[in-house]
C-alpha cells in the first residue's frame, strides 16, 4: 500500500552530505541499453484474420523482444525477489542491534532529558531513530535504488540530485512519521487495554490522509506537474473520460523522466481535485494506441473505485496486524523487555521492536498483498480493453513495461511476486479480447 512504501522509503533515506560531495558517479551507461522495442507493426499472427489465434498472437508479440532484453529484464526482476529477502533480514538485524545494544533505550533517555512533555519525547525519539536507521540502511538503499537502477538503465539521475530526493524523502518521513508516532503513543497511553483497536483506526485514517495530501503537497516536492495542451493526445483521453462518467477537464503531465525511464499514468483525486496524469516517458515513447490502452486501464481503477477497495483491504490487514502486534509485544516484552530496558508498550523505546514485528508481518503477507493488487490490476486491464478497444496498444504497453518486469514467469512465481499480471498473461488477455471483437478490426481493412 502507498503508506507502507512511503514509510519504507522514508526509513531508507539518509542524511550524509559528505557523500554528495565525495562521490563522482562514473555512469556513462545509456538508459537505452534496456529499452524494449516499440512495436510499430502489429505482428502478422496478431492481425485480424479468420484464423486469428490468441495464443499464436501472444507468442508473436513476445517473439518481438530480443533475447538479450528478456534476459536483462528477467535478471532485474528476479534480483528483486532476493532483495525482498535481504531487505527483510537486514531490517531485522538493524532492529536487533538497536534493542540488544540498548541504543533504543538511550535514545529514549536522551529524549526525556530534552523535555518533560510526553508527545515531544516521542517526536525527539523518532528523529533520532529515523536518522540513525537511515544511516544503517544506506548501503542497501544506495545499491538498490541508485547503482542497481543505473545498471539496468532505469535511473536517470546523477548522484547529487538522487541524494537530494532521498533527503527530501527523509524530511517527509520525519514529519509525517513523527506525527503518526505521536498519535499512536498518545492512543496507547489513553487506552492501555484497547490501544490496538484505536491504534489501527488512527493508522487507517492517517494513511487515508496521506494518500489525499500526496498529490498536492508531496508529489510537487519531487516532480513538476503541468497541464498537457497537445490536443492530439488530450482529446481522445477526455472523450474516453466523458464516456466513462469521469468529470475531468484537463490532462496533466508529470516529469518523472527526471528520476526514471519507467512509463506510467494515473487518475487521482476527488471532485475538484480530480485529475488524469500521464508521465512524460509514456508520452514520449508510447504510440497513441498504447496511451489510450493505458488510460483505459487507469480509468478502470477509478470507475471501479479501486482506491476504496484498497482502503478496505488495507483496513482489514491493519486491524489484523495490530491484533498480532499486541500479542507479539506482550510475549516479547515479558521475555526481553527488562534486558532491552523497554518499560512497556507506551515507551517510545519499543519502536525498533514494533518495526521488527512489522517486517515479519509484511514479509509473510507479501504473496497476499501481491495477489490482492494483481487481482485489481487484472480487472483494470479488462475494463481498459473494453473502454479503449486497443488490444494491440495494450500489448505494446505490456512490452514496454517488460523493461522492468519479467514477461513470462511460472504460475507460482507470479502468485508470490507479481503485483500486476505478468506481461504474457496481459498480452494474452488482450489477444483473447481481440479474438472476440475481430469485426472492429476487419472493418478498418
Ligand atoms: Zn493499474
Amino acid at each position: 500500500m502507498a503508506s507502507r512504501t512511503f514509510l519504507a522509503k522514508a526509513l531508507c533515506c539518509l542524511i550524509c552530505f559528505c557523500a554528495i560531495f565525495c562521490t563522482t558517479p562514473a555512469l556513462a551507461q545509456l538508459p537505452a541499453a534496456n529499452q524494449m522495442p516499440s512495436v510499430i507493426q502489429v505482428p502478422a499472427e496478431a492481425q485480424a484474420s479468420s484464423h486469428f489465434d490468441p495464443t499464436a498472437a501472444t507468442n508473436a508479440y513476445l517473439a518481438q523482444i530480443p533475447a538479450d532484453k528478456t534476459a536483462r529484464s528477467d535478471a532485474y526482476f528476479e534480483g528483486g525477489y532476493w532483495l525482498i529477502l535481504w531487505e527483510f533480514l537486514y531490517g531485522v538485524v538493524v532492529a536487533l542491534l538497536f534493542l540488544n545494544l540498548r541504543w533504543s533505550a538511550r535514545m529514549r533517555d536522551l529524549a526525556e532529558r530534552v523535555t518533560r512533555f510526553q508527545p515531544v519525547h516521542t517526536f525527539v525519539y523518532w528523529l533520532q531513530y529515523v536518522v540513525l536507521t537511515s544511516i544503517f540502511i544506506f548501503p542497501l538503499t544506495v545499491y538498490e535504488e541508485y547503482f542497481r537502477e543505473h545498471k539496468y538503465g532505469l535511473a536517470t539521475q546523477t548522484f547529487g540530485p538522487w541524494m537530494a530526493d532521498q533527503l527530501k524523502g527523509l524530511g517527509v518521513g520525519l514529519m509525517l512519521g513523527g506525527v503518526l508516532a505521536m498519535l499512536l503513543f498518545g492512543v496507547v497511553r489513553r487506552f492501555p487495554q484497547a490501544w490496538w483497536i484505536w491504534g489501527a483506526v488512527v493508522t487507517i485514517l492517517f494513511s487515508i490522509f496521506t494518500v489525499l495530501i500526496e498529490p498536492v503537497y508531496i508529489v510537487p516536492l519531487f516532480n513538476k506537474v503541468t497541464r498537457l495542451d497537445d490536443l492530439k493526445i488530450v482529446d481522445p483521453i477526455l472523450s474516453m473520460a466523458r464516456a466513462n462518467g469521469i468529470a475531468a477537464n484537463d490532462v496533466y503531465e508529470i516529469d518523472v523522466s527526471r528520476q526514471t525511464t519507467r512509463m506510467s499514468a494515473n487518475v487521482s483525486g476527488f471532485a475538484n481535485t480530480l485529475r488524469i496524469t500521464l508521465n512524460d516517458n509514456l508520452l514520449r515513447r508510447g504510440s497513441p494506441e498504447e496511451i489510450q490502452a493505458v488510460m483505459g486501464h487507469e480509468m478502470g481503477h477509478y470507475v471501479m473505485h479501486h482506491i476504496y477497495v484498497g482502503i478496505m483491504f488495507f483496513s482489514i490487514v491493519t486491524v489484523l496486524a495490530f491484533s498480532c502486534l499486541r500479542w507479539a509485544l506482550d510475549w516479547t516484552l515479558q521475555r526481553w523487555g527488562a534486558k532491552w530496558q523497554i518499560r512497556g508498550v507506551d515507551d517510545p523505546a519499543v519502536v525498533p521492536l514494533v518495526v521488527l514485528l512489522a517486517l515479519v508481518f509484511i514479509f509473510v503477507a507479501t504473496p497476499i498483498s501481491n495477489t490482492f493488487s494483481r487481482t485489481l490490476e487484472y480487472e483494470a486491464d479488462m475494463y481498459g480493453l473494453n473502454t479503449s478497444r486497443q488490444p494491440d496498444g495494450e500489448a505494446q504497453a505490456d512490452i514496454h513495461l517488460g523493461e522492468y518486469r519479467k514477461m513470462n514467469p511460472g504460475p507460482i512465481e507470479e502468485w508470490i511476486f507479481f503485483d500486476h499480471p505478468s506481461g504474457r498473461n496481459r498480452i494474452y488477455a488482450a489477444m483473447r479480447w481481440k479474438a472476440e471483437n475481430l469485426k472492429l478490426f476487419t472493418a478498418q481493412q
